[in-house]
């Protein structure tokens, strides 16, 4: 049966690096239009999750699913993924960073990728630095580009993996008011990242991960009062 108001849904699934099991029976669905934070200690799995979701890596057990479809059968572009480190190409333009997907892999002519890309970068409230090279950016704005580029290729799906860790604090804020831009425009996030300020306003579910498990998956006004595990606890104490 089609479950279309399902955009994820992961079922018992484990993973190995060679004897090293890095996830063990993740189980986990995310609505279409839903806002999931993802938090953990580092090495707890987090971008493993992120990255197999993504379809950059395999697992051994268990089953990813895709809005009715298999991981395997998803088009070019359907999920966005944005890095901590914001992975633009150096050698081209902000313009050219953002076209190159749509126009390589979707097959749309260079005016039309240009209208799509300066329109995301209004989105994005950086249609100025369109000429610019990555590097001429700050830290906050090239972050910015890496969110327009994914979103130029109409996903239904964005993933950020920890996108504000390798900001300096004062542009932590601008990035984080994109995501909630395109959060309050409907789109399905899942959102690794320690900012739980922003998990507050905008997650409708926060997974703890923990040594490769999810340890308690809760709203976020019922996690914040009262987390079930004593492990999410002592986290919480720990970074907020
Ligand atoms: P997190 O994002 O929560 O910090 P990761 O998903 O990156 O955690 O990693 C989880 C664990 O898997 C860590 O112990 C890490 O060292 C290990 N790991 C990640 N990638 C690899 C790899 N390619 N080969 C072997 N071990 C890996
Ligand atoms: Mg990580």
């Amino acid at each position: 049966m089609k479950q279309t108001n399902i955009a994820v849904q992961m079922t018992g699934v484990s993973k190995w690096y060679d004897d090293f099991q890095v996830l063990r029976d993740i189980s986990l669905t995310v609505d279409v239009g839903e806002k999931l934070v993802i938090c953990g200690p580092s090495g707890s799995g987090k971008s493993t999750v992120v990255r197999l979701l993504a379809g950059l890596e395999a697992h051994q057990e268990g089953d990813i699913h895709l809005q009715g479809g298999t991981m395997n059968a998803q088009k070019p572009g359907d999920i966005g993924m944005v890095f901590q480190s914001f992975n633009l190409f150096p050698h081209l333009s902000v313009l050219d960073n953002l076209t190159l997907g749509p126009v390589k892999a979707l097959g749309l002519s260079r005016a039309k990728a240009e209208d799509r890309a300066r329109r995301y970068l209004d989105r994005v409230r950086i249609p100025e630095q369109a000429d610019k090279r990555p590097s001429q950016l700050s830290g906050g704005q090239q972050q910015r580009v890496a969110i327009a580029r994914a979103l130029c290729m109409e996903p239904k799906l964005m993933l950020f993996d920890e996108p504000t860790s390798a900001l300096d604090p004062e542009m932590i804020a601008e990035v984080l008011e994109v995501m909630e831009d395109l959060a309050a425009d409907g789109m399905t996030m899942i959102c690794v990242t320690h900012e739980m300020g922003f998990a507050r306003r905008v997650a409708d579910r926060i997974a703890f991960m923990d040594g490769g498990e999810i340890v308690e998956v809760g709203a976020p006004e019922q996690v914040f009062k009262a987390p079930k595990s004593e492990r999410f606890a002592l986290f919480l104490d720990k970074i907020l």
